[in-house]
């Protein structure tokens, strides 16, 4: 789904719309001590208005590479350097033909995503997370984070708070505004980030929420129905994972990681394809777990959520 803030601000005209990423890997032994030194910064980008089934590698294109070192603090000035003058240019368009009629289209950025810490430094935002409006969409603070379960939507941050913080050229409002600098990518014609402020859902789901929802699941099959982990472990192992999941077969879940409430050592794919299949895991293997367990509701409702996201993804029209 393409948020369509760019076509009305293009006056509803054909347009191509381009989306950066950026992560960091890291090139080396990722257990040794060189590996934080050592690690890369990349950033690519992608069309987004082009039918989801040719969203593939070869349709992702490189930005830039650079040690992540070099650009802590730089970020902004080389994406000033490097990327604006080639959005201003892309803005002015690019031949197309269709039909044997040759058309000039504008190339638009839509959107900049990323893990969180990647959006808070491409954005210009605080890295610290703590203090005052550590969250890019809303303005409660710290401390009230892990205890607010709605907002409203005056709490939500907007283009125009974002913009009045930073007119002020005061380094203590902007920071109280989650604010470190000014961010580049505003520069670029019609695009402001808090216009197309997108989730990431490999980083915020299976990298993130999931390892903590799935190893309460867990650890309360273990705990409250009295189900071994060496069961539970059998039977991820003797699934009979097939198609595209075979490759991504779940890790057995470590006793540790259970007892610090983060399951670790799986991929994305992984941890997709265990929270998608645990409740035909656990059947297969003839476990089952009563409808009045607290963390299984809470699972059952968060699958719903996942399959209305999943089909989105491979339902989302582009025009
Ligand atoms: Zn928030």
């Amino acid at each position: 789904m393409i948020s369509n803030i760019c076509f009305q601000k293009l006056g509803n005209k054909d347009c191509i719309l381009i989306q950066l990423f950026m992560d960091e890997f890291c090139p080396v032994n990722p257990l040794g001590p060189a590996t934080g030194r050592n690690k890369i910064m990349a950033l690519y980008f992608r069309v987004l208005n082009i039918p989801y089934d040719m969203q593939v590698l070869d349709n992702i294109f490189l930005g830039f590479l650079a040690l992540a070192n070099d650009i802590k603090h730089s970020l902004q000035d080389l994406l000033r350097q490097l990327m604006l003058p080639q959005l201003i240019k892309l803005r002015q368009g690019v031949p197309v033909f269709y039909k044997g009629v040759k058309r000039n289209i504008p190339v638009i950025l839509h959107s900049a995503v990323g893990d969180n810490l990647g959006v808070h430094q491409f954005q210009g935002l605080l890295q610290s997370f703590r203090g005052q409006c550590p969250c890019r969409f809303c303005t409660v603070i710290f401390d009230d984070l892990q205890t607010t379960y709605s907002i409203n939507p005056e709490m939500l941050k907007t283009a125009a708070s974002y913009d009045a913080a930073v007119a002020t050229n005061d380094t203590a409002v902007m920071r109280q505004h989650g604010i470190n600098e000014k961010c580049a990518l505003n520069e670029a014609p019609l695009f402001h980030f808090m216009d197309s402020q997108l989730c990431d859902i490999m980083h915020d789901l299976p990298e993130g929420h999931l390892r903590r929802l799935i190893a309460s699941v867990i650890s309360s099959i273990i705990i409250d129905e009295q189900i071994s982990l060496e069961r539970i472990n059998n039977a991820i192992r003797t699934f009979p994972f097939s198609g595209t999941m075979r490759n991504n077969r779940p890790s057995p879940i470590v006793q540790d990681h259970l007892n610090n409430g983060e399951i670790k050592g799986q991929t994305a794919s992984m941890m997709i394809n265990l929270t998608t299949m645990l409740p035909l895991i656990l059947k297969l293997n003839e476990i089952t777990i009563p409808a009045t367990n607290g963390w299984w509701i809470t699972y059952r409702a968060f699958l719903k959520n996942l399959e209305y996201l999943d089909d989105a993804e491979n339902n989302s029209d582009p025009d």
